[in-house]
């Protein structure tokens, strides 16, 4: 398939409380992308391949319905996907510390991760830059950038450092995740607009984590549209295929301030109550005997999420951007 060189940054979201916080990586990375889309099959989304220069694979997605709009449009619609990526990775963490703290020693649970998500920014460097250049938005509501060349002291030789004169122009956001291997099966457990009700251990349990989101979060996410990869190649000591979650949707209350495509909120979380049944893995969990209105003191700890008691994310001191390994964050595809 035909490739064409890029030059890209990483961006990475994070959920924290009802809000979420974005940080963008400074090192310069390059690699080659396919000219068209790889796969045009789905419906929201189109898939390039991005082979970075160690070699690595990742899928980079665009938004097919804004194909043609400007940067900053398409990049909202793409970093509210990493918005509900980071959902989706907070509540199945909260569900298995849940779980591992049910019962008498735990109770076990399907083996389920989340794809490493990242935004990647592809960038082009004007040869005459302006003798002033501003420092461009990290987001459209106009969070303050860091100069590039302040961050790029000692950067590890596969990244590119840009001249220090020049600010670089943002062309088109991708949402990116590792690279599938072809041995991977596609399992999807729930709809967007349709609970989930399966058979099986992994069934059992991606239906529990989507009650569980309901419950821990006091009926104010919902993860639906719950699908993964199950890898033959990838299997747990007992010898349970690895299910990677990946491109899930969230219906959710929270107010982001614009508009995130598919979000039915307290529509979509009602809808799930009505058609949501309990299976074991729910009964075991005690999701069954919890309501989101149950108090706090009425139920155990680890069933209140952190998306709903964290501070609002401009009340903490956060991470700096700058203390990020990003050269370790941005993944690295199934090549190690
Ligand atoms: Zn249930």
């Amino acid at each position: 398939m035909q490739t064409r060189p890029i030059t890209f940054i990483g961006a990475f979201v994070e959920t924290f409380g009802k809000s979420f916080r974005q940080s963008e990586a400074q090192p310069v990375y390059t690699g080659t992308i396919t000219t068209v889309p790889f796969n045009t099959s789905g419906i929201m989304k189109d898939v390039y391949l991005l082979t970075r220069e160690d070699g690595s694979l990742m899928v980079a997605k665009t938004i097919k319905s804004l194909a043609h709009e400007d940067y900053w449009t398409h990049y909202v619609a793409v970093e509210n996907e990493a918005i509900r990526a980071s959902m989706l990775t907070t509540i199945l963490e909260e569900f298995k510390t849940h779980a591992a703290a049910s019962g008498m020693n735990g109770i076990p649970i399907y083996d389920f991760r989340t794809a490493e998500t990242c935004i990647i920014i592809e960038i082009e460097y004007d040869s005459n830059p302006p003798a002033a250049a501003k420092t461009l938005p990290t987001s459209s509501n106009d969070k303050p950038s860091r100069a590039s060349s302040d961050d790029v002291n000692d950067p590890p030789t596969h990244i590119s450092s840009p001249s220090a004169s020049e600010t670089p122009k943002k062309i088109r956001a991708y949402l990116c995740e590792p690279f599938m291997p072809d041995s991977a099966r596609l399992h999807k457990f729930s709809g967007s607009t349709h609970a989930g009700n399966n058979q099986g251990f992994a069934g059992n349990t991606a239906d529990a984590l989507a009650h569980f989101s309901v419950i821990a979060t006091k009926a104010d996410v919902l993860l639906a549209d719950l699908q993964g990869f199950m890898d033959p190649n990838n299997k747990t000591d007992e010898g349970r295929e690895i299910c990677t979650l990946f491109d899930s949707m969230a219906h959710f209350t929270y107010d982001y301030r614009r508009e995130v495509l598919g979000n039915r909120g307290r529509a979509g979380i009602d809808t799930f109550f009505h058609q949501h049944s309990c299976g074991a893995m729910c009964d075991v969990l005690g999701l069954a005997v919890i309501s989101p209105s149950t108090e706090d003191h009425k139920r155990p700890p680890t069933t209140i999420s952190s998306l709903c008691t964290a501070d609002d994310v401009h009340s903490v001191d956060l991470k700096r951007p700058d203390d990020i390994d990003l050269t370790r964050r941005i993944p690295d595809g199934y090549s190690q």
